[in-house]
């Protein structure tokens, strides 16, 4: 049957170098059965762990696949200052980076899966210069890896809404085209009037009943004042649970009262934020959000593209950079960082994995390593990467 796999020798999640190795069946799709020594059903196939650490498979919760330039000649960056820099930047070289964009999305994604991630939600720029030239390279890379990966596309406003007439149409057209969610883009400091911006975004997700997910990087009051926008607007047309703040760096760059009250409107709400361990900017207060029930998870951002050239598809990789950005040094804080990119991301995609116990998905990832800890410091490649009880990529490369 589809999705059966019996999984040899690993160390589930808490898994010190004195827990005992045990099996994991997998019945359709499914964790069936933990435990040592487990029989071999007839005609299930066997995949050997090794003897290493057991986790729920990454789950990246904010990529930009669409603007991707992993595999190709390395390029220095060349953007002036500011976001505006970074937008021209892109329009004025993406259309020539050699290969399109399913293309590099492709293998993007492709890479990411063979890291250990099962679901992906990836924006994809709709705009007047690209049409929806993007946002169809993702949903071709979606395509392709349909039987490894689950992906949700956002459609995304990188240059705003309001600033070039059309681009609202744009992104209803989008919509209709395969998004499966609407995105936005610092209503008030990029496109200068949160109202109208919000209007639009919330409007699309009205008409096609779809999720949101708003990138909101404007600081201090103004960002904690859209952070209420947002939180009124999910109220007003009952979306608790369906939307997602991209970065809320807000929740840093307020005082500590603001951010409690911050915090408990997006639990009260049930927002969920992502966060992509910023190097330029305060981390978010990862466990004040935890502790008040606010799905949180990890991205990558983009990856090495014409806005950055970090990243390289690799969600271990990013969650050390979540540790070290946090000046993390116990197992226990290193541990909250995986499960933010495991459990936490499974979370706010809504989507299945992030347990490990019988009746679970088997969305599952083995790492080599003696803890989770030591897992997240050596990043090895991968042994095993598992979706709907699959083996869909094996020591680093995926499977055919
Ligand atoms: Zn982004």
């Amino acid at each position: 049957m589809t999705g059966d796999l019996l999984i040899r020798s690993v160390r589930p999640w808490p898994s010190g170098p004195d827990v005992p190795e045990v099996d994991v069946l997998c019945r359709g799709g499914v964790i069936a059965e933990v435990g040592a020594g487990l029989p071999a059903p007839d005609g299930v196939p066997v995949a050997d762990g090794g003897g290493g650490v057991l986790l729920p498979a990454f789950v990246d919760s904010h990529a930009h696949l669409d603007s991707t330039r992993l595999g190709l000649p390395f390029r220095p960056h060349s953007a002036s200052a500011g976001l505006a820099g970074l937008v021209e930047n892109d329009r004025r070289n993406w259309r020539d980076a050699g290969l399109s964009v399913t293309e590099r999305a492709t293998h993007t994604l492709g890479s990411t899966i063979a890291a250990g991630a099962t679901m992906v939600r990836s924006h994809a720029q709709v705009d007047l210069d690209s049409g929806l030239e993007r946002l169809e390279g993702v949903l071709a890379a979606r395509a392709e890896h349909a039987a490894r990966a689950h992906v949700q596309v956002v459609a995304f406003p990188q240059v705003g809404i309001l600033r070039e007439k059309g681009t609202a149409e744009l992104l209803d057209a989008a919509m209709r085209a395969g998004a499966d969610l609407v995105g936005g883009l610092d209503p008030a400091g990029y496109d200068r009037d949160p109202v109208g911006h919000l209007d639009v975004v919330f409007g699309l997700a009205e008409k096609y009943q779809r999720g949101v997910d708003v990138h909101l990087h404007d600081a201090g009051s103004l960002g904690a004042f859209q952070l209420e926008l947002i939180c009124e607007r999910v109220a007003a047309l009952d979306m608790r649970g369906r939307v997602t703040i991209s970065h809320c760096f807000a929740l840093s760059t307020v005082d500590a009262e603001r951010q409690r009250e911050l915090i408990d409107l997006l639990a009260e709400h049930d927002v969920a934020v992502t966060t992509v361990a910023p190097g330029a900017r305060e981390p978010l207060p990862l466990r004040e959000l935890r502790w008040a029930g606010v799905r949180l998870g990890l991205g990558q951002d983009g990856i090495r593209d014409y806005w950055s050239p970090y990243g390289n598809g690799d969600m271990l990789d990013r969650t050390w950079q979540l540790a070290y950005r946090n000046g993390f040094r116990k197992d226990a804080d290193v541990e909250m960082c995986v499960d933010i990119a495991t459990r936490g991301g499974a979370a706010v995609l809504d989507g299945p994995g992030g347990g490990l116990v019988e009746g679970d998905p088997a969305e599952l990832v083995v790492v080599p390593g003696d803890s989770v800890t030591a897992a997240v410091m050596d990043r090895a490649p991968r042994t095993l990467v598992v979706h709907e009880g699959r083996v869909v990529a094996e020591r680093g490369v995926l499977a055919e």
